[in-house]
């Protein structure tokens, strides 16, 4: 969401400013930063830190931090960092141009939370579009799981107007998008107004954005398994343009921590829905977050993850340490799981999700596939792409290439992506 963000404000500030490709040449900079977890938030003090030289050669060089880490800090940002000229939270983009523009010395602090009037302000034309663009149907969050900032620094549950999102789609379409990938902190609980001013859910509107002609692919992330309706299953056979993917983070195997993380589902429930879908569409990819060492996760917990993880068969995944976050109620749990601990049952999850990643893909050696190109590799003649799967894939062409998408056989599977050869 943070590239997606970011890209809509170097559109809102087209006008009067452009990128330039290194922070010396710059008259701002803009940070935009994420406060998920702990490490990510430290970072930014850490690069703000980077441009003290350049701040002190440049006196009118304006330092902003947008995203997360402003909202959650706030002024206490701009004490612990003097070289920070502005702070400005994610619902407060379309005021980004105030800022830059400003020619007083005053430190702007734009914390609101004014969600409807940052998408109606920047508007539904794009310019900034790729082959696979991610487009905001829905953001913020009222679910308040234990461990989580974002309803904190996202702000409520809000769903953007299928009328909105229609254009912005079209637009990107127009501009050459041929996938699009729906975002939402919780993108399944999508309930926006269509024309007759009446609620649709996600199904529906995945059913809607399939009518644009240029659009091939849609896939969409980040989904609750609480939000996971039939209505949604059912789309994964019904439409055709719908990738056979799904990223439904789980978290933890164990139901009492899930209880604890306040998930609202059991494991069985998670793995009944996995059915679900499996038997509408059989090879579907199926990805997951996972937190290990969460405040009083036993050894007996955390085997249940692992068995979780045996019974599911996961062909993509991406896990964490338990990361303490100020204003959450798991902050409040003692929590006695030593670092070293937590280190090891994050080696022994990841090396069994990545033995599980290798052997969904060696299912695709000899097989053809259709990838849309995203892009050169890093070699000379090589070019990368991605599948409806939502796999990296490597190939070689001697010729520039210059079609979007190319058939491939896959000749084998890497720690990270498939390499393919051209058909
Ligand atoms: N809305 C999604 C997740 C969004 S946050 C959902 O409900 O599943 C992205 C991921 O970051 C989470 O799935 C979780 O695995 C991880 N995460 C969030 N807070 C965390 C924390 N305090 N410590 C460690 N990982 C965290
Ligand atoms: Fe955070 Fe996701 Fe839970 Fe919302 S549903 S509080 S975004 S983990």
């Amino acid at each position: 969401m943070n590239v997606y963000d970011s890209d809509r404000m170097l559109e809102a500030i087209s006008k009067t400013h452009k990128p330039v490709s290194s922070p010396k040449d710059a008259d701002a900079i803009l940070i935009n930063t994420c406060h998920i977890r702990e490490k990510a938030a430290e970072k930014v003090y850490s690069e703000v830190g980077k441009y003290s030289d350049l701040k002190n050669n440049k006196k009118n060089l304006k330092v902003i931090v947008a995203g997360c880490v402003a909202q959650a800090e706030g002024n206490a940002m701009l004490r612990r960092q003097p070289l920070i000229d502005s702070i400005i939270g994610p619902q407060m983009y379309q005021n980004l141009s105030k800022i830059l523009l400003d020619e007083t010395n005053k430190k702007n602090v734009l914390l609101d939370f004014r969600e409807e009037e940052k998408f109606s302000k920047l508007g539904t034309k794009r310019n900034l579009a790729s082959i696979s663009s991610f487009i905001t149907i829905q953001e913020g969050c009222d679910k308040f799981c234990s461990f989580c900032v974002v309803p904190f620094t996202r702000g409520a549950e809000y769903s953007r107007s299928v009328e909105e999102i229609v254009n912005e789609a079209e637009s990107l379409c127009q501009k050459g998008s041929k996938e699009l990938i729906l975002l939402g902190q919780n993108v399944n609980a999508y309930h926006g107004l269509n024309n007759s001013n009446i609620q649709i859910n996600l199904a529906e509107l995945i059913k809607e954005l399939a009518n644009i002609n240029q659009l091939e692919r849609i896939t969409y992330t980040t989904s609750h398994p609480r939000d996971m309706n039939n209505d949604l299953i059912n789309m994964h056979l019904d439409c055709e343009k719908l990738n056979p993917y799904l990223h439904l983070p789980v978290q933890s195997g164990s139901d009492s921590i899930l209880k604890n993380m306040n998930r609202k589902y059991t494991a069985t429930q998670y793995i009944n829905i996995i059915e679900k879908l499996r038997k509408k569409v059989p090879n579907i990819a199926i990805s997951s977050d996972f937190i290990v060492g969460f405040p009083g996760e036993t050894k007996k917990d955390f085997q249940e993850t692992l068995k979780l993880v045996k019974e599911v068969k996961f062909a993509q995944s991406y896990s964490f340490k338990y990361s303490r976050r100020i204003g959450t109620k798991a902050n409040r749990i003692n929590c006695s799981i030593t670092e070293e601990e937590k280190s090891e049952r994050l080696h022994e999850l990841q090396t069994l999700l990545n033995k599980q990643k290798t052997e969904y893909n060696n299912g695709f050696i000899n097989k053809e596939v259709e990838v849309l190109v995203k892009g050169k590799g890093k070699r000379e003649k090589q070019f990368r792409g991605t599948t409806k799967w939502m796999q990296s894939v490597i190939f070689e062409c001697d010729d520039s290439l210059d079609v979007d998408k190319v058939c491939l056989k896959i000749s084998s599977a890497e720690d990270n992506c498939l390499l393919g050869d051209l058909i």
